[in-house]
């Protein structure tokens, strides 16, 4: 089973990603994820990408659905995935409608996470991730046990780049103008449901865990 978690940045996508992947045994697969790490690694592509996403830009399409596709690929015994910030794009939805059916594949479901411009800007601007494991907190709604310390492995949380007031400006603006179109393109394939985003992570978790159960029950684990 392949499900798309769509939403603004800040909207939770990782955080529900990671109890959503746990409940249905699915790999989290998050572009963002994958293009801090090549950075970090002071790779080529690493170099390549940098410049967007200091300013809050999308990568060129062609950049990151080469990347993705490889990923969805090699790691196709992994069974299902659960992809978290790509497609964000209608051409990259369209390019991966046009590969996955090569491995007999589709997106089966994807699932909307609605959060106001406001709300994002506070969510985003108190977040701190762990750059070891990728755990995601909020000084004050998701704090860690120790204050800028992981509960996982202990490394020092960091305060992205990007996650600032006026980065988050810009990727807002990139959401509206780029990804929120998806929504229309997955609603005509029947593929879209919409949650509420502003509630607690357990009430929106709850949300998007019935969205899949219903899912699996009407279509099975396609
Ligand atoms: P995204 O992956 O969509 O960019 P994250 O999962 O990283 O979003 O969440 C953004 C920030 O909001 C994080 O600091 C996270 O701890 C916090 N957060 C996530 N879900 C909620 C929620 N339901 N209520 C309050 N804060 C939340
Ligand atoms: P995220 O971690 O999802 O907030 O992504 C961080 C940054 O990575 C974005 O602001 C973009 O610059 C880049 N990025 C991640 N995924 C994509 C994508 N699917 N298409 C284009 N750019 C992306």
């Amino acid at each position: 089973m392949i499900l798309v978690l769509l939403g603004p940045p800040g909207a939770g996508k990782g955080t529900q990603a990671a109890r959503l992947s746990q409940a249905f045994k699915l790999h989290h697969l998050s572009s963002g994820d994958v293009l801090r790490a090549e950075r970090q690694n002071g790779t080529e592509l690493g170099r390549q990408v940098a410049r967007f996403m200091d300013v809050g830009e999308l990568v060129p399409d062609d950049v990151i659905v080469e990347v993705i596709l490889a990923r969805l690929e090699q790691e196709r015994a992994a069974g299902g995935f659960l992809l978290d910030g790509f497609p964000r794009t209608e051409a990259q939805a369209r390019s991966l409608d046009r590969a996955l059916p090569r491995s007999g594949r589709k997106v089966a479901l994807t699932l909307s996470i609605d959060v106001p411009d406001g709300e994002v800007v506070d969510r985003i601007t108190g977040r701190r991730i762990c750059p070891a494991c990728n755990r995601v907190y909020h000084v004050r709604y998701q704090p860690p046990a120790s204050e800028g310390t992981c509960d996982d492995d202990g490394s020092p949380l960091v305060h992205r780049p990007d996650d600032t007031e006026e980065v988050v400006r810009q990727r807002l603006r990139a959401y509206h103008r780029q990804t929120e179109p998806l929504e229309a393109y997955y609603h005509r394939q029947g593929k879209y449901t919409r949650v509420d985003g502003t509630g607690s992570v357990e009430q929106v978790f709850e949300q998007l865990s019935a969205a899949v159960r219903e899912h699996l029950a009407r279509l099975g684990d396609d």
